[in-house]
């Protein structure tokens, strides 16, 4: 079978690699489509450790065309989508529900391999921790590959504890960014400001119900952003992309008592100076999310069928034959995701 196989940063090929078979308790899936986001992104450009020779791919959507040994509840024939993580089921982290960030987890695309080739073989624990999820009748197969991102944007807006009517800023429009802002609208957010350097993602953000939309290189964002909340700030600031200069801006904006998450993954080594007594005085919660919890992705899964225009943030396509582009066409800045379709 053809599959992109992980050579080392910037080196990524497409081969003719031995289909797997399944055995007890794994499953075998004809894969029909799989998205590329920035983490795997950050692996090519050598920000991010994955194994070498593992085949890419954790947004990974296919139909069952194979039941290992023992397999129950999942059928020949079924589409489903996958929660990439392999967790331990039993540490500190895993017992309270948050196998993201388990001891012990690894993750198919990085350490197992992933779901760009023809055939992924699905492990047995992926199977026995139910992460593999029907997909919804009448949810393309390419929105559905949707489900990681959008499980990661939902584990994000569920950090900021943001109320129905609350407003958001997000620092960013890529991607993530636009899915934060279509989520959080169906969450009944009232006010989302966006703030993105690239033009064609500001008026995206336009088109996809953002409130207001900022360019830093143009705008004040702690003025636009008190302007349009009362002299508040608002409730939640999203940092969705990983450049540690916007810290400081998001603790600008962000009302007392109000939620800074920083979403992105930063560049190693990244440091931000902050004032402490704006947290102190404010008490400003600063946050973390990364990944998402098993609930979240099959909550997320739903949710896909609630926000169709997700849908638009694949904007690039290519056959696994030319699974190399797809990396390519993420290094610039043109469009949105990038997907492999089988
Ligand atoms: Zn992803
Ligand atoms: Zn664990």
């Amino acid at each position: 079978m053809k599959a992109c196989v992980f050579y080392g940063p910037g080196d990524v090929r497409v081969e003719s690699v031995t289909e797997p078979q399944p055995g007890p308790g794994e499953l075998l899936l004809r894969m029909e489509a799989t998205g590329l986001c920035q983490s795997d992104i950050r692996v090519y450009k050598g920000e991010k450790k994955a194994k070498i020779g593992v085949i890419p791919g954790h947004e990974n959507v296919g139909v069952i065309a194979e039941l290992g040994e023992g397999v129950e509840g999942l059928a020949k024939g079924q589409r489903v989508a996958l929660c990439p993580i392999i967790a331990c089921g039993r540490c500190f982290y895993c017992l309270r529900g948050l196998r993201n960030r388990c001891l012990k987890r690894t993750t198919l695309g990085y350490d197992e391999n992933g779901g760009l080739a023809e055939l992924l073989l699905v492990p047995a624990s992926i199977v026995s921790l139910g992460h593999v999820f029907p997909v919804p009748e009448g949810l393309p197969s390419d929105v559905a590959t949707l489900t990681e991102p959008l499980a990661c944007v939902l584990n994000s807006l569920e950090a900021c504890r943001l109320p129905p009517g609350g407003s958001l800023l997000l620092l960013g429009a890529g991607p993530m960014g636009l899915l934060h802002l279509m989520l959080a609208r169906a969450l009944g957010a009232a006010t989302v400001i966006v703030s993105e350097v690239n033009q064609g993602r500001l008026q995206q953000a336009k088109l996809f119900g953002a409130s207001l939309t900022l360019d830093p290189a143009r705008d004040d964002i702690q003025s636009a952003v008190l302007e349009a909340s009362d002299g508040l700030g608002v409730d939640a600031v999203v940092v969705t992309t990983g450049v540690p200069a916007l810290v400081e801006p998001a603790l600008a904006a962000v009302r007392r008592q109000g939620t800074v998450n920083l979403f992105g993954g930063f560049p190693p080594n990244s440091t931000v100076a902050l004032d402490p007594n704006v947290v102190h005085y404010s008490e400003i919660n600063i946050t973390g999310s990364q990944n998402a919890t098993p609930d979240q992705y099959r909550r997320a899964l739903q949710l896909l069928t609630v926000i169709p225009q997700a849908a638009q943030v694949n904007t690039h396509r290519f056959p696994i034959e030319e699974g190399t582009k797809a990396y390519e066409s993420r290094l610039g800045m043109d469009g949105l995701k990038s997907l492999v379709i089988f």
